[in-house]
């Protein structure tokens, strides 16, 4: 039997690295085994999903230099490879399932859903669905559809025993049916669930092994009954351990920088990336730590993935990528790197609209625009004084500007202008006085420099939000609790109470 795998990404967001290290391993592994690699685009969310973050899913693999031999690109023998498109073919399974009485039409109005939750709540139960619908008579049914009552379909779980499966890393898992609630399988809008079309395109794939992170293992006995439900071979299960952050947590946006594109803003060559990630989940024989992506084929072992998660430490990488460049790259090689990198007309006409009426002599061109090359900012104490607002409020107003910067998709100068004015208000201080002070140390690392929106605009989201993050490391940093208790704030337009009490 032929070896297939896949990554089925969610365009829901900037291209995140998690999705480059897990197709690294699919990918080693289906060619470990002259298999195949494909892509599968998850866009069953309809609020969430973008066709921009699906281009971007594509740049970032190929940058990275990977390939896959099926995809919504290419295409394939099993295609459509866009869940989207795919819409009947989970209409015709799940209604197979509800003929077998294996699924069920389900009326639950919000307000019922709601009901539920609090009585959960209130009798500290598991919360979730009662399955008040799971018996409902045919006619019953027939009546509610007649008058086009609002309906999802779920899938009835064993009400009792568990779920019991090898992981390839893990070992076995075994999972209480009770614990699972009655799964949706397709919404009121008539897409199918992240379950439902993930089982059903597995299955029809033919994907033979299922390489993902730790986050999915929870899924997996959901998924399992699912292929019980339709009598289909199971695939095996591989779950890699998660990419941590420095807290010890699923490696998040909200912490660290986490976009492919902030990797190849910043500087790194891909081949170093690839191999840092490879390095976060497996151990190569000789622990060598230094490795082309032919020698980790080479040597792929599921038996070598490591079981705990992975800290993503960001120093390693740096030292990766120098690696790379001293043994990797000539002189002339590395002139190129740079070129394409940053040292090119593209980027430099960029530039001309901000130092054209600025720069006395050429060589004042450099210290204008340090801070559009640098990594690493030198931030200082006295960078960030500014009077009456003490370190707290500092660390608050650039998480709070963050926050909802990331309401845009590229960050344009109107938007970046009107949002920290916006957060001015909120906060009923001075834009000029305070908001600008700390725009300029975060972003520019200097008082003073060209345009602060322009330039933002230019640094590109992925790097404007690496900086906020430094800059509010550099401030002390903000728990999840005091983070939490802001986004309570912000919700209710009560920010300003961040400058008469403390938080
Ligand atoms: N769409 C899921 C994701 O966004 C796929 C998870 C899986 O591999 O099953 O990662």
């Amino acid at each position: 039997m032929e070896v297939r795998t896949r990554i089925a990404p969610s365009p829901t967001g900037d291209p995140h690295v998690g999705t480059i290290y897990i197709s690294l391993f699919n990918i080693a592994f289906a060619k470990k085994n002259n298999g195949k690699f494909l892509l599968r685009i998850e866009d069953t969310d309809q609020t969430r999903s973008h066709p921009t973050y699906e281009q971007n899913i594509y740049k970032s693999l190929k940058w990275a230099g990977l390939h896959w031999d099926e995809g919504p690109d290419i295409g394939g023998p099993y295609g459509p490879y866009r869940q989207s498109e795919r819409l009947d073919i989970y209409k015709k399974y799940v209604m197979q399932l509800v003929e077998e009485k294996k699924a069920y039409y389900c009326f639950a109005t919000k307000e019922e859903l709601e009901e539920m939750r609090e009585i959960a709540k209130k009798t500290n139960q598991r919360s979730g669905y009662d399955r008040r619908y799971r018996n409902l008579s045919e006619e019953e049914v027939e009546k509610r559809l007649k008058e086009n009552q609002k309906f999802v379909i779920r899938l009835k779980v064993p009400l009792k025993g568990e779920c019991v499966f090898d992981d390839e890393i893990r070992g076995q898992i075994k999972a209480p049916y009770a614990d699972i609630d009655d799964q949706i399988l397709l919404k009121s809008d008539g897409f199918p669930t992240y379950h439902l079309a993930n089982v059903v395109d597995d299955h029809l794939m033919k994907i033979t092994h299922i390489i993902r992170g730790d986050e999915w293992i929870s899924s997996t006995p959901k998924h399992i009954l699912l292929y019980e439900a339709f009598g289909w071979e199971k695939p095996k299960f591989m779950h890699m351990p998660l990419l941590l952050g420095k807290d010890g947590k699923k490696l998040s946006k909200r912490k660290n920088p986490t976009s492919t594109f902030f990797f190849k803003e910043t500087g790194f060559l891909p081949e170093a990336l690839n191999n840092f990630l490879t390095l976060m989940g497996y151990s190569m024989p000789n622990e060598k730590e230094i490795y082309s992506m032919e020698e980790f084929i080479e040597s792929f072992d599921p038996k070598r993935v490591g079981q705990s998660g992975a800290f993503f430490d960001i120093t390693k990488l740096e030292w990766i990528n120098q690696q790379y460049i001293i043994n990797n790259l000539s002189e002339k090689d590395l002139l190129e790197k740079l070129k394409n990198w940053q040292f090119n007309d593209e980027y430099f006409l960029k530039l001309m609209p901000l130092c054209h009426s600025r720069i006395k002599t050429f060589s004042d061109f450099i210290e204008l625009f340090d801070f559009m090359f640098i990594h690493h900012l030198k931030y200082t104490e006295e960078l960030f004084n500014i009077k009456d607002v003490t370190q707290d409020q500092k660390k608050y107003i650039i998480q709070i500007i963050m926050q909802l910067l990331e309401k845009v998709d590229t960050i344009k100068a109107q938007d970046i202008d009107k949002i920290s004015k916006d957060v001015a208000e909120l906060l009923r201080v001075n834009h000029k006085k305070v908001i600008m002070p700390l725009l300029f140390a975060s972003i520019q690392g200097k008082h003073q420099g060209p345009p602060l929106f322009s330039s933002s605009e230019i640094l590109g989201k992925d790097r404007v939000r690496a900086r906020f993050l430094s800059a509010i490391e550099f401030l002390g940093g903000i728990s999840n609790k005091k983070m939490a208790e802001l986004n309570k704030l912000l919700e209710r337009n009560e920010l300003y109470t961040i400058f008469e009490k403390k938080l």
